[in-house]
């Protein structure tokens, strides 16, 4: 039984990748890029989810959705779980896979083996604020897309081009039990800010779940 820390679920997800995707977000990051607007995904914690039940929970849309995206968190800081988790989706499910990374491709190479044919599009590095943004699906242009699976540059390679001027798009969640909002795709720079912003002008208030360790790994 493999275990995951996890940090949320979605569906359908239409900002990190092409179509109606499920997401899956881990909890904890060791990479801790400056700027990340994750921050509420840093924090590690105990694996206390089987992968299985993730599984199970995903199970009632996934047949409805284009696939899968992975994303945290850092994915690669559990790779047991996330192996275990795209080998249970490869086996029930054909959509596609795309799982996000802060680390290097250079660092990942060892471990594309173990995860042959079950990751079809990789972003590979970390956020750098000082880079600009223009490519899809990233937050900085230093971070890499690359297609692992003929299956991969079939649906992601359009995605793999600069589209500078293309329009600012975020999935928006709520969760009627908490009261919270979370927001899934990547944010244009300052966009958050920008919202932040609008909404105090409006009279509410905005705030960034931190993890509170954050300032010290800056
Ligand atoms: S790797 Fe991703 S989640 Fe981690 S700090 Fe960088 S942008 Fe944020």
């Amino acid at each position: 039984m493999t275990r995951l820390a996890l940090s949320r679920l979605h569906f359908p997800v239409t900002t990190l990748g092409p179509g109606r995707r499920v997401g899956v977000w881990f909890q904890g990051c060791s990479i801790r890029c400056p700027g990340c607007v994750s921050l509420d995904t840093w924090s590690a914690k105990e694996p206390d989810t089987d992968c299985a039940a993730v599984l199970a929970a995903i199970q009632p849309f996934a047949n409805q959705a284009d696939g899968l995206t992975v994303s945290g968190g850092e994915p690669f800081d559990q790779v047991d779980a996330l192996h275990a988790l795209l080998v249970g989706w490869r086996g029930a499910h054909s959509g596609s896979v795309l799982v996000y990374s802060g680390y290097p491709l250079e660092r990942l190479q060892p471990l594309l083996a173990r995860f042959d044919g079950l990751i079809d599009a990789l972003v590979t590095d970390p956020l750098q604020l000082q880079v600009p943004q223009t490519l899809p699906l990233r937050g900085s242009d230093n971070q890499r897309l690359t297609l692992l699976t003929a299956s991969g540059r079939a649906a992601f390679a359009h995605l793999d081009v600069p589209q500078p001027n293309a329009a600012p798009a975020l999935d928006v969640m709520f969760d009627d039990e908490t009261g919270t909002v979370f927001f899934a795709g990547v944010p244009r720079r300052g966009d958050m800010k920008r919202l932040a912003s609008l909404l105090l002008r409006a009279g509410h208030q905005a705030a960034t779940t931190e993890d509170k360790s954050a300032s010290a790994c800056r």
